[in-house]
């Protein structure tokens, strides 16, 4: 029997027309696929129907799969010699577990391919009209995590406040008050020019911009994940694009200043 092999398929950010085509050839040649949340029929519908298909992700009546009981699946279905594939949001390694996936495959002796996937930062900053660099405005952009977990190291509050890169929060929306407040504590100017966009690059997409400060009572209680929280000059740069979707605020005239 011919080896198994798990491929790490980076989705993209919900849009379907988004994953890469080397993506879309892995999944329409899986055997056993696992996938979270989120993923576009379109997608689940380019596997073959014979295709086993396991849900990891949390939903009605579901619960969200142990990352233990996704890797020993991944593990089993591979041993049996099935081509398998995890799909993943965005890009398999980042914020996605992607890394400890790899490493488990790794660890029992299972040959793992990983495939790139247009992470949400990129995603939500074309599909907002926010460029993430800028040559005058943001020489680099820090990914951050804005998901706290209990126990774990708090953020480097002082080093991400005094950066002048653009910083991009991924999961940060139930924190958005503390990372505001945080940011501000550590001397990042509330006027920052900051944005939310909710759902980016798919048809539920909208974006909030305000100053950092502000920009918590701005976006609405109802609002619900994903979530990508921006702040840096970048967001004042924002370009009008056609057919992109709308903005629900503009930025304050003094925001533009700097
Ligand atoms: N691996 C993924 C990130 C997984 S963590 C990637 O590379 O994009 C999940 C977080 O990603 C969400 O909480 C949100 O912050 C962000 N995210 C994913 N898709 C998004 C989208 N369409 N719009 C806004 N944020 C998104």
């Amino acid at each position: 029997m011919e080896a198994g092999t798990v491929t790490l398929v980076g989705a993209g950010p919900g849009a379907p027309d988004l994953i890469t085509v080397r993506g879309l050839r892995a999944l329409e040649q899986a055997e056993v696929a696992v996938y979270d949340r989120l993923m576009p029929d379109e997608l689940l519908d380019a596997m073959p129907p014979e295709c086993e298909r396991i849900y990891a992700g949390k939903g009605a009546g579901h619960h969200l799969l142990p990352q233990d009981d996704i890797n020993a699946a991944l593990i089993d279905r591979a041993r049996r010699g099935y081509r398998v594939v995890r799909l993943k949001g965005g890009d398999p390694f980042l914020f996605g577990r992607g890394g400890e996936e790899a490493e488990a495959m790794t660890a029992a002796g299972i040959p793992c391919e990983i495939i790139p996937g247009v992470t949400a930062a990129a995603a939500c900053g074309a599909a907002s009209g926010i460029p993430l660099t800028h040559r005058q405005h943001a020489a680099g952009v820090t990914l951050v995590t804005g998901h706290r977990r209990r126990g774990a190291p708090d953020l480097d509050w002082t080093t991400l406040a005094r950066s002048t890169h653009t910083l991009v929060f991924y999961m940060g929306l139930s924190n958005l008050g503390h990372i505001s407040e945080r940011l501000i504590a550590h001397g990042l100017a509330p006027e920052t020019p900051a944005a939310c966009i909710l759902h980016g690059a798919t048809a539920r997409q909208t974006v909030h911009t305000a100053s950092l400060v502000e920009l918590p009572g701005a976006v609405p209680d109802e609002a619900t994940p994903p979530a990508l929280i921006l702040v840096g000059e970048v967001v004042a740069h924002r370009m009008p694009l056609d057919g992109a979707p709308q903005a629900s605020n503009v930025l304050p005239e003094t925001s533009h200043a700097g």
